[in-house]
């Protein structure tokens, strides 16, 4: 390498740290020399230059909302056996993990028993919210609450309620499981400050009729289900347990087979 290609090699880097772009500055030599080897034009190669900036901004911002997702699990619709759920709607699921519905500031509601799914298709739409540009959060039913009475009685709740409002996506998980005492009007207060503003995932063990148990208050109760279903799809779980059927060894279908003698 020539001393003149030295110096421009450093311009490039001081410019690109100077405008802050790390895609440019960890690409342009090798593209440089593809371009070269290539005679791509220097249009096709500043178009290289910027689509690895677009790139890394994407996987950066990436990475960082998914550090503040807290998604306490990877899950896939790929790893999601669908036929273990026959009631489920797999296209409208699919269809859920392109985020459309939350552009379009819709809820989501899982409904159903313990150990069929729900949180599993809970975690693969948030990674499809994630990986289409937005802001996602998951969090319990019970931290929520917990968090909202702390922020109540340090007199900071309209702040605390303010901070939710970046998030495109909120994923509340396990309404129901718990009673949440005096935590349940504050969550409804939650969820009735979303409507509108955002999209809400919930998911819940609670059949409709017995969500008063978790808000305490039958007419507002009545009021946050006539406000979130409005905008909502409500995803029926039904069946066992996955995780008590795949403990168990498959049921033989039909009469056993004579066994071979040894
Ligand atoms: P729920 O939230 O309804 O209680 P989970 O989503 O936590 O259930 O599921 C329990 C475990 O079983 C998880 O590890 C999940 O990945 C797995 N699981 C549940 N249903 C399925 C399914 N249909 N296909 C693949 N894995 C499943
Ligand atoms: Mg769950």
């Amino acid at each position: 390498m020539s001393e003149t290609d030295h110096t421009l090699a450093a311009r490039i880097d001081a410019y690109c740290r100077g405008l802050k772009l790390p895609g440019v500055r960890a690409a342009a030599r090798d593209l440089a020399d593809l371009a070269l080897r290539h005679q791509h034009s220097y249009p096709a190669y500043l178009a290289a230059c910027l689509e690895r900036e677009v790139d890394t901004r994407r996987e950066r911002r990436l990475a960082h909302y998914l550090r503040l997702a807290r998604l306490p699990a990877h899950k896939t619709l790929d790893a999601f056996d669908f036929t273990a759920v026959p009631h489920l709607p797999k296209a409208q699921v699919l269809a859920l993990a392109t985020a459309a519905f939350v552009r379009r500031q819709e809820n989501v509601i899982c409904l159903g028993p313990p150990g069929t799914g729900k949180t599993h298709v809970a975690l693969a739409l948030a990674l499809g919210a994630l990986q289409a540009g937005l802001r996602v959060r998951f969090i319990l039913a019970v931290t929520l609450a917990q968090e909202l009475l702390l922020a109540q009685q340090e007199y900071r709740l309209p702040r605390y309620l303010r901070s939710w409002q970046a998030i495109d996506l909120v994923v509340v998980d396990e309404l129901g499981y718990l009673g949440l005492g005096p935590g349940g009007p504050l969550l409804f207060q939650f969820c009735s400050e979303r409507y509108e503003r955002g999209s809400l995932l919930l998911t819940t063990n609670l059949e409709f009729g017995r969500w008063t148990e978790v808000f305490g208050d039958v007419t507002l109760t009545a009021a946050l289900l006539d406000r979130l279903t409005h905008h909502a799809h409500v995803l029926p779980f039904q069946g066992s347990s996955y995780r008590v059927r795949s403990r168990q060894p498959a049921r033989q279908e039909g009469p056993l087979p004579p066994t071979s003698a040894p």
